[in-house]
């Protein structure tokens, strides 16, 4: 589960930030040629969402990508040492985040844990609302309640479920955020729009890549203040793949009246992809596989091993969510809420440890494989 780190081992009690060798050696320039132009940006947004001069555009054919919006480049570096593809210490993050790194020789495939527990929303209207079991906007209210945070910056959707970042500071925000979309958008913009709009406390939901994008942004040792300590929560979400907006034009053609105003949920089962109108009709994952972003192929993370609390569907039964608690505070907070009546939680059976050991392994042998 976890396991110590041998002081000095990688990093040591008065080493406060993760050293980035390329910081201020590298530019713009160099992330699209590394990153952007290889194919392997997973549209996180954690490179625009901390500076002003790149921002999220579509080209001719509709591909969103970062671009830099000034007319010269500079070798200010964050973009490239914040992303999460440009490269991840990660035994040097998880030491300062969470004070050791993964257990067993090569590593638990969990990451680094305190726990794993099914929960769900004791609130019938959040269960009702929630992906599965609620967990997230039950967590997120809690910690709005109190006062862990005073935003939380969800991803929510418009009525073509094309996703979009809301700064949620109600229950209501919250619900009407719940659901899952299976489209690639760069959520972690939205903090930048929380700081602009004064958050001092903010919570995070995001993908594996995106809470890999924050917490290199908060374990980097960087000369200016770029508000990352406004960030207060990060949740994750599971994640085996994501999808381009494409996917989103492929499944309308498929819906009883020829538009996605009438779904109520789209849900990954297995090897297929459930859509909920009046009636649910599947597509198989097979299908759809050309729509995957290129981005996510090399991603080896499947549990959101750097959250603070990381959640997801994998190894519970339907109507509840596997949580697991990676840092002291994801502890607290999953406690609490739990004692204050906002979730249940029972201990996780062993066939869903074993399947999502079974998912986690194979994302990082095949995103392995696919960065070699
Ligand atoms: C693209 C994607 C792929 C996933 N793949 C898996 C998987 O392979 N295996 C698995 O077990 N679970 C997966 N999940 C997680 C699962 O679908 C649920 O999100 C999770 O179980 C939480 O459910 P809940 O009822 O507790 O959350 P809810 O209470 O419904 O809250 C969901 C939260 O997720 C946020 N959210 C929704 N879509 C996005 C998005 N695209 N980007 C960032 N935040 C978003 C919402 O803002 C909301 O705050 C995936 C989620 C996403 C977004």
């Amino acid at each position: 589960m976890m396991r110590e780190a041998d002081p000095g081992e990688v990093g040591t009690e008065t080493q406060k930030y993760v050293r980035l060798p390329t910081f201020l050696e590298r530019g713009f320039g160099d992330l699209a040629n590394e990153v952007t132009a290889k194919r392997l940006c997973c549209l996180c947004g954690t490179c625009a969402a901390f500076c002003d001069k790149i921002k999220i555009t579509e080209d001719e054919s509709g591909k969103k990508e970062p671009r830099f919006v000034e007319d010269y480049d500079t070798v200010c570096g964050l973009c490239y040492a914040f992303c999460p593809r440009t490269f991840l210490p990660l035994a040097e993050i998880e030491w300062r985040i969470f004070g050791e790194v993964r257990a067993g020789e090569e590593g638990d495939v969990l990451g680094v844990y305190r726990n794993g527990y099914a929960v769900r929303a004791t609130k019938g209207d959040i269960l009702e609302k929630g992906q599965d079991g609620g967990v997230v906007t039950s967590l997120l209210a809690y910690a709005l309640d109190e006062g862990i945070i005073d935003c939380g910056v969800i991803t929510t959707s418009d009525d073509q479920w094309k996703p979009m970042t809301k700064v949620a500071r109600t229950d209501d925000d919250l619900k009407a955020g719940a659901g899952t979309k299976y489209t690639l958008y760069p959520s972690v913009t939205g903090i930048r729009e929380a700081i602009e709009e004064g958050c001092e406390k903010i919570g995070f939901v995001g993908l594996p890549c995106q809470i890999q994008g924050l917490r290199k942004v908060q374990t980097a040792e960087q000369p200016y203040d770029v508000g990352v300590n406004k960030v207060k929560l990060l949740i994750g979400l599971f994640c085996m793949e994501n999808f381009t907006e494409d996917l989103l034009d492929f499944v309308e053609l498929k819906c009883a009246n020829g538009s996605l105003k009438g779904v109520s949920k789209f849900n990954i089962k297995g090897k297929e992809l459930l859509v909920t109108e009046e009636e649910t009709f599947s597509i198989l994952l097979e299908d759809i596989k050309s729509y995957i972003g290129e981005g996510c192929l090399v991603c080896q993370d499947y549990t959101a091993e750097l959250a603070d609390i990381s959640v997801g569907s994998v190894g519970s039964e339907d109507g509840w969510s596997t949580v697991f608690v990676r840092t002291a505070q994801g502890e607290g907070i999953v406690k609490a809420a739990a004692e204050k009546g906002y979730i249940e939680l029972k201990e996780l059976e062993e066939k869903g440890w074993g399947a999502l050991r079974k998912l986690a392994k194979s994302k990082k042998e095949s995103g392995m494989q696919r960065s070699e």
